[in-house]
């Protein structure tokens, strides 16, 4: 019998990268295994855990007053809890059949191998830097850690200018556009897509563009970036399209990220055809028994096409990690795969997404009907009621829900939490019409704008199928 890795002979987990997913699967396991049963090392090569990027676009803007309001669990707390925490202490190298990993103290700048017997990959994503002159300058910022929050703060206060320039419109664009409205800056987002929100369907990324421009945002679709300007004092200080230049006291990129999974890479171990982990139902790396991955270093199934998919979101971190420290605590739990829900907002308007968009629809060969119903958010008499509009894809002839988009204002965006239970069920729009969704007239209309989509798509199917 093989001695196992930790001391006293002890089993030990390894996971690389503390944040959602990492600290969550090392949280989990250490819930169901205690520190005499199991050791577990988790390596982070920055200096915070389970912190939420997704709190850095209101922390910029303002709403939350203080960083440190967005660190779920610090390091001291998750070394309380019997986790040898190893921060600014990168991993470098996989030794799969050695069973080990190299990793570097960026202090001592020492390197060590330290083995496993089980291994965590939740390594996460890279923000994507275009390789353009200018787009390393100062003033040029990323969001994804909170140094990079930071940095952007400093800027902001320091900024002789009032202009900002966001490249990219996907949420992170159009969130971090109102964090800036919010501190007072004039604010143009240069697009590459035909419209903003480009896991819309441009017809609904269109009602965004709409209401961004009525916000004051300058909204410039149809536009490549092909370099950014810097001044005298070599600070950024416009961007150039292919057909117009800028002027930008800062600018925030946010044009997507992709999987960090270079040591998995060189590791051997598979990643699929969007650069993703590929993983089984339990989270564990196909074809190896011990070790696993999550977050946004992996691909995931979208049960509603059938296809993998790369989905960087927080949501799936965690459940991942969770998923991830049972299976690794001894337990058992698997991980479905995912319906594509997401939400955001700019301002006041709100934005959501669940399931197929008419192309994923397509480009998986299913023949769909569409929707578009307008609403309102309250009955109509009730003050205080916005527009709200409601776009459904239904399968032609069985009636299958296949995605629903929404944008409108107040209780948008969680609506569409009906929708992505109704997707995880497999439900029909026929079926969808006779849900007992609350009603009184604060809330909604006595037909709630989902159900009004839904009966209307039920409509169209049966046209359709007559
Ligand atoms: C501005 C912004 C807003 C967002 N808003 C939302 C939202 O509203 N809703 C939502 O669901 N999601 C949102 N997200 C996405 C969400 O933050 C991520 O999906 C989530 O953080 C992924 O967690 P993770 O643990 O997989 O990866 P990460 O959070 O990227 O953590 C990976 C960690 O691994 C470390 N690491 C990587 N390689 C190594 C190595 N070799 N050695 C040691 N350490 C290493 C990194 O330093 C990092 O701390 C947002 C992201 C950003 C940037």
């Amino acid at each position: 019998m093989s001695m196992s890795a930790g001391r006293g002979g002890t089993e030990r987990l390894v996971v690389i990268g503390g944040d959602a997913a990492g600290m969550s699967a090392a949280s989990q396991a250490r819930r169901l295994k205690g520190p005499g049963e199991l050791e577990i090392v988790a390596f982070e090569r920055g200096h915070f855990t389970s912190f939420s990027a997704c709190g850095i676009p209101y922390w910029v803007g303002g709403d939350v007053p203080e960083r440190d309001r967005l660190i779920a669990r610090t390091p001291e707390e998750h070394r309380a809890r019997g986790i040898d925490l190893r921060l600014r202490t990168e991993v470098t190298g996989i030794d799969v059949a050695g069973r080990r990993v190299r990793a570097r103290d960026a202090a001592s700048g020492d390197e060590y191998w330290t083995p496993y017997d089980k291994l965590v990959i939740a390594t996460g994503a890279r923000p994507v830097r275009p390789d353009l002159p200018g787009a390393d300058a100062p003033g040029v910022h990323g969001v994804q850690t909170l140094d990079d929050g930071q940095a952007l703060l400093d800027t902001l206060a320091r900024a002789r200018g009032r202009r900002a320039v966001v490249v990219g419109a996907g949420y992170i664009g159009v969130e971090m556009a109102e964090a800036l409205i919010n501190r007072g800056f004039e604010v143009t987002v240069v697009n590459r897509g035909r419209e903003p929100m480009s896991t819309l369907d441009p017809d609904m990324g269109r009602m965004v563009h709409r209401a961004m421009e009525g916000l004051g945002i300058t909204m410039v679709n149809d536009a490549e970036v092909t370099k950014l300007l810097t001044g005298g004092d070599g600070r950024v200080r416009a961007v150039v399209t292919q057909d117009a230049e800028y002027p930008a006291d800062l600018v925030v990129l946010g044009i997507g990220v992709r999987p960090e999974t270079s040591l998995a890479r060189a590791a051997g171990l598979p990643v699929g055809a969007h650069g993703g982990l590929l993983t089984d139902l339990a989270m564990r790396v196909r074809g190896h028994e011990d070790i696993w991955a999550g977050g946004d270093c992996v691909e995931v199934l979208n049960l509603v096409s059938g296809q993998e998919q790369y989905v960087p979101l927080g949501t799936h971190a965690n459940k991942h990690g969770q998923v991830i420290g049972t299976n690794a605590g001894g337990g058992y739990a698997t991980f479905p795969g995912v319906v594509g829900t997401a939400v955001s907002k700019v301002c006041d308007l709100e934005i959501a997404r669940t399931g197929l968009r008419e192309k994923d629809a397509r480009r998986v060969g299913l023949r769909f009907e569409t929707v578009t119903v307008e609403s309102t958010s309250r009955a109509g008499y009730y003050p205080g009621a916005s527009p709200m509009t409601v776009k459904m894809l239904a399968e032609r002839r069985t009636g299958r829900l296949l995605g629903v988009q929404i944008v409108g204002r107040e209780g948008a965006a969680k609506r569409v939490d009906i929708a992505a239970v109704a997707l995880t069920a497999r439900m029909t729009v026929e079926q969808m019409t006779a849900l007992d969704l609350g009603y009184a007239p604060p809330f909604s209309p006595v037909w709630d704008p989902v159900l009004v989509a839904a009966r209307k798509a039920a409509a169209k199917v049966h046209r359709g199928a007559s």
